[in-house]
């Protein structure tokens, strides 16, 4: 057994499906993805879990490695000989910054089955996007930072921690009035379809779909947080919608439709891959997406 703050991996659990070596992944995994976002040249998907498919060799494979076992939400990656200099600098690495003021949390919680989170350094009120789990580490970092003035909660599955965030820091929650039902008490509920201008560089643009009240959070018109709706399919090498637990699979295509109006550069989804491109190859893709939605999905 081994213990870290981010959970226990059991070796007596550990999944046949892992080549042998130092790192593996027990039967607890919740298939959540967020190893293989992290280390996809140590795991991959198998079947209905992860699994450890090549052992990490290189620093920086090994330094990945450890970053997936700290964010993996339920603790199932384990190492069975810890390097405890390894461990220090994955710990170090979260929040990781991505570019300039926006920061993925790692950390992911097992209450947003795993999702992602990020926190947006912003002279106007800092802003966390949906939660990761609540940890000293965060806390400190956040306050360091200046506290939260807002969570964004992109859909009603990823409220995470965020109550407990919101008490702490006394931000404003946000969330669609549709998703409102896992958030009764959020100070800000967001009604109808469309987008809202918020101080500071940010518009909330509702986009129903995976669930009625699922939104994305555009900011400097450059960062894209697509909570469930959007992400990078990696097989693909394409973009990709919500293709699991789809509330509205024509309501889903038209959401995305919508976004071809907006420029950005970065889509920061909670489950899947974030990808960055040059803005006008962003707008190509999702043309290229909503084409093969079109093609599954026919528009009636
Ligand atoms: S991060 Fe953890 S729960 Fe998520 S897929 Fe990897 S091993 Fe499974």
């Amino acid at each position: 057994m081994v213990g870290y703050d981010s959970g226990m991996a059991d070796r007596a659990k550990r999944l046949s499906t892992n080549v042998d070596g130092n790192f593996f992944v027990d039967s607890t995994c919740i298939n959540c993805d967020t190893c293989r976002q992290l280390a996809p040249t140590s795991f991959v998907e198998n079947g209905d879990s992860s699994s450890v498919f090549c052992q990490p060799e290189s620093e920086t494979e090994r330094y990945q490695a450890y970053q997936a076992l700290l964010a993996c939400p339920v603790g199932s990656i384990g190492a069975i000989v810890p390097d405890k200099g390894y461990m220090r600098a994955a710990t170090d690495s979260f929040p990781m910054l991505l570019e300039h003021n926006v920061y993925y949390n790692g950390f992911n919680s097992e209450k947003s089955y795993g999702a992602n989170s990020y926190f947006i350094r912003h002279p106007g009120g800092n802003w966390l996007i949906d939660s990761p789990r609540y940890m000293k580490r965060l806390e400190d970092f956040f306050e360091r930072m200046g506290g939260i003035s807002h969570i964004f909660l992109t859909h009603e599955d990823d409220i995470g921690d965020a109550p407990r965030y919101a008490k702490r820091f006394g931000a404003k929650r946000i969330i669609h009035r549709a998703d409102a039902d896992a958030q009764p008490d959020a100070e800000w509920i967001v009604d109808g379809l469309d987008p809202v201008a918020a101080a500071g560089g940010f518009t909330i643009v509702p986009v129903p779909g995976h669930t009625d009240g699922s939104m994305a959070l555009l900011f400097n018109h450059r960062y894209l947080f697509t909570g469930d709706h959007m992400s990078w399919d990696r097989e693909i090498n394409g973009l990709r919608l919500a293709t699991v637990y789809v509330w509205d699979e024509e309501t889903l295509r038209r959401s995305a439709a919508k976004l071809v109006e907006f420029p950005f550069e970065w889509v920061l989804p909670g489950h899947g891959d974030r990808i960055h491109l040059p803005s006008a190859r962003m707008k190509e893709e999702l043309r290229l997406l909503l084409a093969r939605r079109a093609e599954k999905v026919p528009i009636p």
